[in-house]
């Protein structure tokens, strides 16, 4: 069964004017089709919104953020290549802040995991330190 998705179906999706059941399947749809995620860009791009960006817009719907063990797979890149696409859309088109956080906590983490054990322990020993200092130096305000 193929399913149609119009251009004002698309802009009924943002404005929340859908019934719940059609708003959860263009959701799933636009999950599933990263053609449809550019067009829903394009069209909030013709659209004069005045206040709300595209990312606030995604946001807002929960549409946007991949869970952390996805993005745990992306940074490993084992992840398969339609959600590759749409995180990476998520991350460089919406402009995700949280999702670029936790990517990039992901990202020294599996830094650390990867080296070796005795300059991981040399780093977290100087992280302790430079954190103490940070304290004591705030203490002496
Ligand atoms: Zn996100």
């Amino acid at each position: 069964m193929e399913k149609q998705i119009s251009n004002a179906d698309l802009l009924a999706y943002l404005d929340e004017m859908l019934t719940e059941e059609r708003s959860a399947e263009v959701e799933q749809l636009l999950r599933e089709t990263p053609q449809l995620q550019e067009r829903l860009l394009e069209l909030t791009r013709n659209r004069d919104t005045g206040q709300r960006s595209i990312g606030e817009v995604w946001r807002r719907h929960g549409l946007s953020c991949p869970s952390r063990s996805e993005l745990t797979s992306y940074v490993l890149s084992i992840l398969e290549p339609a959600r590759t696409d749409y995180i990476k859309f998520h991350l460089d088109n919406v402009g995700c802040r949280v999702c670029q956080a936790n990517l990039d906590d992901l990202k020294s983490l599996q830094q650390t995991l990867t080296e070796s054990p005795e300059s991981e322990t040399r780093r977290s020993r100087y992280f302790e330190s430079s954190a103490g200092l940070l304290r004591s130096q705030r203490d002496d305000e």
